[in-house]
């Protein structure tokens, strides 16, 4: 019967040593109690990983430094790289980081009157195709784990210096094609020895997997849940979003109506307005209907232009409309300011530019 100190040899000896990140709580006890430590040493070691998240062992000051040594022997502490960034007038930073295999994200920063929120990747690239992103544009590369998802929040905490006070999952990716991964990265943001953050201020933004909705609904952490939708026509919709193509509007209102009835929480629907195309009267009247008698919140948000696109952001006072005429059956809605305009902010602009 092997111990968990063979195994991380093993694995070690193949393909590099194992990231400590990946180690269970049962396979970090197992290793240090096979390498003769007490039983609270794993208790200090998680302390490091994830709520300091110490960059190397030697940080790791209260460990004797002979188990420091065993452990840097045996594991790695990941090595999340930041390759580039961008800074905002607005304060916003953009960052793009890579992984160890070579795989990069970006994720972003954006301080608010001393709070500061993170938007996170949850896989390198997107296999959802929206015609109105630059990541869709470019497939997917793979998904990412949960510890790859909470090292982006720590990076962002740590270049900040502050603590993070809410976190939304609306940058690369689909979540919920990657809902393991998410719901671990979740709870770990969550917990009191992780991250720390309320759950209600942990945003999952999905396209509308049908599937996942209920299951995220049944999650018993309080986590909330936006709604990428950008249209309530089903044939505008076909065409922005066609990676959602096979979950129709009807099935997706009356999921959220479950959703609302399970949770007893009210959910966003993210709608990116874009002139000519999803701004119209009937586009408008659509999206009332959807809504109305609903428990609802609306973000209008201005379309971050990408290159090579011929969609456009709408105008400032087409937004009022909508603002208006969401009220008028009852719906609240904010326009959103796009935070970082100026630093390609929609989601794979950077590594795009990049690798051009
Ligand atoms: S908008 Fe989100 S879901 Fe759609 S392609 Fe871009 S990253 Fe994927």
């Amino acid at each position: 019967m092997p111990t968990g100190n063979d195994r991380i040899n093993a694995e070690g000896a193949g393909e590099g040593l194992r990231d400590l990140h990946t180690l269970t709580h049962g396979e970090l006890t197992e290793l240090l109690a096979s390498l003769g430590q007490p039983k609270f040493r794993a208790k200090q070691v998680e302390e490091w990983v994830w709520s300091k998240n110490a960059r190397s062992f030697d940080d790791m000051t209260n460990l004797p430094k002979s188990l420091r040594e065993e452990l840097a022997a045996r594991l790695t502490l990941g090595g999340v790289e930041e390759v580039a960034r961008q800074v905002s007038v607005d304060g916003c930073r953009k960052y793009l980081l890579r992984f160890p295999d070579g795989v990069s994200v970006e994720c972003v920063g954006m301080p608010s009157r001393g709070k500061l929120a993170v938007c996170v990747s949850s896989q390198a690239g997107c296999p959802m195709g929206c015609s109105f992103c630059a990541t869709g544009a470019a497939g997917l590369t793979r998904s990412l784990t949960s510890s790859e998802i909470y090292e982006q929040v720590m990076h962002v905490r740590d270049d900040f210096n502050t603590r993070v006070t809410s976190v939304v999952f609306m940058g690369q990716g689909e979540p919920f094609l990657n809902y393991d991964a998410t719901l671990g990265a979740l709870r770990r943001l969550n917990d009191p020895e992780g991250a720390g953050i309320g759950a209600r201020h942990l945003t999952v933004s999905t396209c509308g997997v049908i599937p996942q909705i209920m299951r995220f609904a049944n999650e018993p952490e309080q986590f909330t849940l936006a709604i990428s939708l950008h249209s309530a026509v089903q044939r505008t919709r076909n065409a922005l979003m066609p990676g959602v193509r096979k979950y129709s509007l009807v099935n997706l209102y009356n999921v959220m109506g479950e959703y609302v009835n399970k949770t007893g929480r009210r959910p966003t629907y993210e709608y990116a307005l874009m002139g000519g195309v999803n701004d119209t009267d009937s586009e408008l009247q659509a999206l009332c209907d959807f809504c109305e008698g609903t428990l609802a919140h609306v973000n209008l948000i201005q379309l971050n232009e990408v290159e090579g696109s011929k969609l456009r952001p709408s105008t400032d006072l087409r937004a009022q409309d909508f603002v208006r005429a969401l009220a008028a059956v009852g719906v609240e809605a904010t326009v959103r300011n796009s935070r970082g305009v100026d630093i390609d902010a929609a989601c794979g602009q950077l590594k795009q530019r990049l690798s051009k």
